[in-house]
C-alpha cells in the first residue's frame, strides 16, 4: 500500500492525488508522447478497462501526481477527440463559443 495525499484544484474542481517520490510507475503504464503542459517533466498511463485512464504526471521536483482522465485519448480518434473537448480548456473555450453562437442565431431569429 502507498501512502498519498489528494488535493481538490480551487480553480477546476479535480481531484489530484499526490503520489510519494520515489514511487516509479509499473503495472503497465506507458509514457504518453502528447499532454497538456501542467509544468510536468513526463506523462504516464495507465489504460483501464472501462475506457478511463489513470495518467500520472513526474513533476520536476521528482513529485508524481496523479489523476483519472474520464475517457482514455489513446483508444481512437473519437474517444481523442472526447478527451480534449471535455477535459481540456479547448473543451470550455468550445462551449462557450458554441452557446454564444446558438444564443445569436436565435435572438437574430426573434
Ligand atoms: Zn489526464
Amino acid at each position: 500500500m502507498i501512502a498519498c495525499r489528494r488535493y481538490r484544484c480551487v480553480s477546476c474542481g479535480a481531484i489530484l492525488t499526490v503520489v510519494p517520490r520515489g514511487v516509479a510507475p509499473r503495472f503497465g503504464f506507458q509514457q504518453l508522447s502528447m499532454a497538456m503542459n501542467v509544468g510536468q517533466a513526463e506523462d504516464w498511463g495507465l489504460s483501464l478497462p472501462d475506457g478511463s485512464r489513470i495518467h500520472l504526471w513526474l513533476m520536476p521536483d521528482g513529485r508524481w501526481i496523479a489523476h483519472r482522465d474520464a475517457t482514455d485519448p489513446s483508444l481512437s480518434p473519437l474517444h481523442a477527440a472526447v478527451h480534449v473537448l471535455t477535459a481540456t480548456p479547448l473543451g470550455v473555450a468550445v462551449a462557450f463559443l458554441g452557446v454564444v453562437g446558438l444564443t445569436a442565431v436565435a435572438m437574430s431569429r426573434a
